[in-house]
């Protein structure tokens, strides 16, 4: 899916002062790009994602998807969110939570992926009749990664996924999440606030500046896969983009 963003803006009037969370954001992402999204703690990243998500609307600007609003691509069953905090239902099983999320998310359309199919793609073929509760942390994502992928959707919008799993795990996921993206290729906005995950992750990298939030940096990445970090092209764009941030990072009106 295409996103087609103009002139974005949100401010949140309900804090005193207000809040500008985001300004005059505009930008064009191709349909099957994966574009990390990164910025410091506060500067909009989730914001913007909910924004694309029809959670909330914007206060100027506004966001196509595919020449779609985020309502219409949202109930057409384009869009599938996975945040940090996987969000399952306890009282139903690993395979009873994804066929519920497919019935509802996906409304009358068909995904071409089964619950079972999906759970097995993220390694949870074994533990389909097990509730949430049974699983540890790293496994409880990787059933919200099954439910991601057997929504079929064409955008995924993924906030910080990962951010609260241990080091290993981490980037195990990663990993294998960029082996479930490859063959599908559907568009991923995925928020991050880690260099290093952004690189091994991304075609494109878009940092975003705090108070108000603003676009400091938009690059291609073009670095084959699979990436690692000990590359020398790696750490070059590594430097880089620390440098991009750390001239960033504080608010533009304290510069
Ligand atoms: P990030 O995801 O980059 O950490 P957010 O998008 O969550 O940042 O928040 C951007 C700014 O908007 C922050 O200053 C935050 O305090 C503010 N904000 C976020 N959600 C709300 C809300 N519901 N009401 C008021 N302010 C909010
Ligand atoms: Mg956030």
């Amino acid at each position: 899916m295409n996103i087609q963003i103009d002139s974005l803006t949100h401010i949140f009037k309900n804090g005193k002062p207000q809040r500008i969370a985001l300004e005059d954001i505009s930008l064009e992402i191709k349909s099957g790009q994966f574009t990390a999204i990164i910025g410091p703690s506060g500067c909009g990243k989730s914001t913007l994602l909910r924004l694309a998500a029809d959670l909330i609307q914007p206060t100027a600007g506004g966001i196509r998807i595919d020449g779609h609003s985020p309502a219409q691509a949202r109930k057409s069953g384009e869009i599938a969110w996975m945040a940090q905090s996987p969000a399952l239902l306890p009282w139903l099983t690993a395979q009873q939570n994804v066929t519920l999320a497919q019935k509802f998310l996906r409304a009358d359309r068909h995904p071409r992926i089964s619950a079972g199919q999906a759970l097995k793609r993220v390694g949870l073929g074994d533990v389909e009749n097990a509730y949430p509760f049974t699983l540890s942390g790293g496994m409880q994502q990787r059933l919200a990664l099954a439910r991601l992928l057997a929504l079929d959707a064409g955008l995924w919008l993924m906030d910080e996924p990962f951010a609260a799993l241990d080091e290993i795990t981490r980037e195990k996921l990663t990993a294998e999440l960029l082996n479930l993206w490859q063959p599908l290729q559907p568009t991923v906005l995925w928020v991050t606030h880690n260099y290093y995950e952004a690189l091994r992750l991304a075609d494109r990298i878009i940092v975003i500046t705090p108070s108000p939030g603003r676009i400091a940096a938009d690059g291609d990445i073009s670095l084959p896969r699979p990436r690692r970090e000990d590359q020398p092209e790696f750490q070059l764009h590594l430097a880089a983009l620390r440098d991009i941030m750390s001239r960033s990072a504080l608010p533009q009106d304290a510069q």
